[in-house]
């Protein structure tokens, strides 16, 4: 599916229709689907301890609002296999919508069977721990590699912030991490701008660095339990979400720290959460890029993320590593660590950022 047309002129910018934000908004999904005329057979795709969370209840929920049937497809990891696994399934239940319901494994199965199928999908998050809630990108382990595949953005996002408030808090501040990382990706943006002559779009970069910037204003007062930070957090998701289809590329959210989280994926034998680990890329970025990173850091810290390879639970040589690798991750992405750096100025940047001793 190719949604920019030309780049430089016209855009196809697809966006959620419903996006649902509240305390039991859940039990609003029989009108969701009313509202975008969904009929038929409904496919949840969930987890094993999701399916306790919200997945039955968004099955009761369903056959009761009138859909025909709503058969269950239960994920362990987002794999090939596994997307091939629920369009089987899909295909089996003869399913004409999906929802994937769960953190983030069920959601970017369910985005990325639904766009091989050509059917709709909600996204019910039962955390906020990325951006991917809301986008277009899905995150899929293909022959052990990590990528990052396009595919369609949900119809609906259902974001009940009971639910959302009530997973582990870790889930919520690596949400933070993965918002605060907007900031050195649009650094990275205007640099490949700037250098590759690359296409720079100004009001989607604006959206982006605002999100990072309530985020790091609302610092303080982001903390476990309180439902208006699971609010908050989840409108800066659907922003980034937003951001990211306005410039038609991941750019606006995904820059050299996300290149790094995703060299630590390769690289360490336990890497932490995707936002927890560009949280602290984009510490390490914004030192390289000249700009403010113990104001990053110390946001981070204000709100529980980790802020050194010691919280992250990961070595530091693996950091160093990761840190020379992350360029070679996605060379077609220009950004501030342009051929790599060398094994001190990475040493350096680890130790000086406090991220390694
Ligand atoms: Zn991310």
């Amino acid at each position: 599916m190719k949604l920019t047309i030309n780049k430089n002129s016209a855009k196809w910018m697809q966006l959620p229709r419903d996006v649902l934000v509240g305390h039991g908004v859940l039990e609003e999904i029989g009108d969701v689907c009313r509202d975008l005329k969904l009929k038929g057979n409904a496919l949840i795709v969930t987890g094993s301890t999701t399916k306790n969370i919200a997945g039955k209840r968004v099955g009761n929920l369903l056959e009761s609002a009138g859909c025909c049937s709503a058969e269950t497809v239960l994920t362990c990891k987002a794999t090939k296999e596994e997307v091939e696994k629920v369009m089987e399934k899909a295909l089996e239940v003869e399913a004409t919508f999906l929802l994937g319901v769960g953190s983030g494994r069920s959601i970017d199965l369910a985005k990325l069977a639904s766009t091989r199928l050509e059917l709709p999908f909600i996204s019910v998050p039962t955390a906020a721990s990325h951006d991917g809630i809301a986008s277009s990108r899905a995150s899929i382990v293909d022959n052990g590699i990590s990528t990052s595949a396009q595919a369609q953005a949900p119809i609906a996002v259902i974001a009940d912030t009971e639910i959302i408030s009530a997973a582990p808090f870790r889930f919520l501040a690596a949400g933070c991490g993965d918002i605060i990382s907007n900031y050195t990706a649009v650094l990275d943006w205007e640099f490949a701008s700037r250098l590759r002559n690359e296409y720079f779009g100004a009001y989607a970069a604006a959206l982006s660095r605002m999100a990072a910037r309530v985020i790091i204003d609302c610092a303080d007062s982001i903390k476990p339990e309180h439902e208006t930070s699971a609010r908050l957090v989840v409108k800066a998701l659907v922003s980034n979400g937003v951001a990211m289809s306005i410039a038609g590329s991941s750019r606006p959210a995904s820059g050299s720290e996300h290149m790094f989280s995703h060299a630590l994926d390769k690289i360490a034998p336990k890497p932490a959460l995707h936002g927890e680990q560009c949280g602290v890329g984009t510490i390490m970025m914004m030192y390289l890029h000249g700009g403010n990173w113990q104001e990053i850091r110390e946001a981070l810290k204000k709100i529980g993320a980790p802020v050194t390879a010691e919280e992250l639970g990961i070595e530091d040589k693996y950091i160093i590593e990761a840190l020379l690798h992350a360029h070679s991750i996605r060379p077609e992405r220009y950004t501030i660590l342009g051929s790599g750096l060398n094994p001190s100025a990475a040493e350096k940047v680890a130790k000086i950022t406090k991220v390694i001793n």
